[in-house]
């Protein structure tokens, strides 16, 4: 399998050569040349799969240069029920990924649990098979790697504990200083392993932000220090999070053929980007619900065919903090689907996104075939939030985080007969107890290994938003 990027430069890497990247050198994002399809007999066989058979079955068709008895080897070790060891009281660890239907099971509705994981959101999903990956491949170059990220929570807990102890990784992940919560706070610095570093910045997630932008755009130092990155544009997260949507279908019908719809509470695009590349591949996906919260640049364009990215100042600070996105940084995989795949169309498109500004689908033939790309979207606000998480604590006796919580919602409004509508569960209610206590007046359950960690010791640095005195830290452990 050979990947272009959506701007077009006529470089064809394999997998294992994008792996430890981000954006294309022109700018652009990696797509499969074609999406690897996906045969009636493969999915008749691929049904009764447990899901790390599932998982190696599907990543074949993608990596082509990991041969297969080293990714089965991966694939086994990441997707393991040690692993996903938090699921609901009942449900079965072995499953990764259970799925709970809320109701009956006439009633079609159901949580595909996917935050199950060591940090209690979805990104561990895919974060735990990229640390694997990623030791593997610098293992066989013998290279070493310097990540560094930026995080307002969940993605950079998920990203150290899939880092930690690995050969050739080092991660150095910026917070900033004082505004995440305190059991955020305790899951990323109470981490005891030398080769994660923690460092707080006095000020805000913007300028976290800046200081990676920064010190990845000076050549010379990302260069001699082998700055490379995790974020939510990776491909190998893509894809890992693609598995998921054909274990969910498995799991919410009987016979190959049935349809079904998904809703995902999105962010940047990724996780809903995936479920667009299981349908591609040819897995029976009527609908792909966007979810978003009070930062809908996404639901605006799904309804107006106007792609409206927002300045960071016009980004609201919400209940589900973790879809507090002003523009989506996976967006354009889709879109370069959506235009036939033609990369002059991206460029002028995203000139004028990257200059600033927006772009308009009206009058062109794109904007009708959004629907046959199976996308609708919806919003949700706080009070929405609170009411979801009311109504399913009452009805279901099911507590649902904030993020499901906007899924939820979106969801009911697109529901229909005879096709099941199976939402992404991405994060435990734990991580935003605040919001759950105004819903219900009480706590969320805790996972026994979480108890007290508050209390840990903690490794962390304090500094200034100086991108200088980052690079000397970076530096202080590199050789
Ligand atoms: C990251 C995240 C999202 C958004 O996912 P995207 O892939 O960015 O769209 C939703 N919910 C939770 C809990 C998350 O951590």
């Amino acid at each position: 399998m050979r990947y272009v990027s959506t701007r077009g430069s006529n470089d064809r890497p394999e997998f294992c050569d994008i792996l430890l990247g981000g954006l294309a050198p022109d700018g652009g994002l990696y797509l499969p040349e074609q999406y690897p399809q996906v045969t009636a007999a493969e999915l008749a066989e691929w049904r009764a799969l447990p899901y790390a058979a599932l998982a190696l079955r599907i990543l074949q068709k993608f990596i082509t240069d990991i041969p297969a008895r080293d990714l089965g080897n991966i694939v086994a070790r990441t997707y393991t029920a040690g692993v996903y060891c938090h699921c609901r009281a009942g449900r079965d660890a072995n499953d990764i990924t259970p799925l709970t239907t809320l109701g009956t099971l006439e009633s079609g509705f159901h949580l595909l649990e996917l935050s199950n994981g060591p940090t209690l959101a979805f990104k561990d999903m895919a974060m735990q098979l990229l640390g694997n990956l990623f030791e593997y491949v610098l293992t066989q170059r013998g290279e070493e790697i310097n990540i560094l990220g930026a995080t307002s929570g969940d993605t950079g807990s998920a990203a150290e504990y899939a880092m930690r102890g690995k050969r050739g990784v080092r991660v150095f992940m910026l917070s900033p200083d004082g505004k995440m919560s305190a059991f955020q706070r305790a899951q990323m610095y109470s981490l005891p392993d030398a080769n994660i570093h923690n460092i707080a910045i006095r000020g805000m997630f913007d300028d976290c932000q800046d200081i990676v932008k920064a010190v990845s755009n000076d050549a010379a130092f990302k260069a001699k220090y082998k700055i490379g990155a995790v974020n939510s544009i990776n491909w190998a997260r893509v894809v890992a999070q693609v598995i998921y949507y054909f274990k969910g279908y498995f799991a919410a019908t009987q016979r190959d053929g049935e349809k079904v719809s998904f809703c995902v509470p999105s962010g940047n695009f990724g996780n809903i980007c995936a479920g667009h590349i299981a349908r591609m591949m040819g897995l029976p996906i009527h609908r792909l619900v966007l979810a978003t919260n009070e930062n809908d640049v996404l639901d605006e364009f799904f309804r107006t065919g106007i792609y409206r990215p927002r300045k960071t100042a016009e980004t609201y600070v919400t209940s589900s903090p973790s879809m507090d996105i002003s523009k989506a940084s996976n967006f354009e995989r889709f879109v370069y689907d959506l235009v036939g795949r033609d990369p002059a169309v991206i460029r002028e498109l995203w000139s004028k996104v990257d200059a600033g500004g927006c772009f308009d689908l009206n009058g062109t033939p794109y904007k009708t075939r959004l629907l046959e790309f199976g996308f609708v979207s919806g919003r949700s606000t706080h009070a929405d939030r609170l009411a979801t998480i009311r109504d399913i604590w009452q009805r279901h006796q099911t507590m649902i985080d904030t993020h499901t919580a906007d899924a939820v919602k979106v969801a009911n409004e697109y529901r229909e007969p005879g096709i099941p509508m199976i939402v992404l569960e991405t994060a435990q209610p734990v991580k935003f107890a605040e919001t759950i206590q105004e819903a219900l007046n009480r706590d969320p359950p805790r996972p026994a290994d979480f108890a007290g960690i508050e209390s840990l010791p903690q490794r962390v640095v304090t500094m200034n938003a100086d991108t200088e005195a980052v690079k000397a830290e970076i530096a202080k452990f590199c050789g």
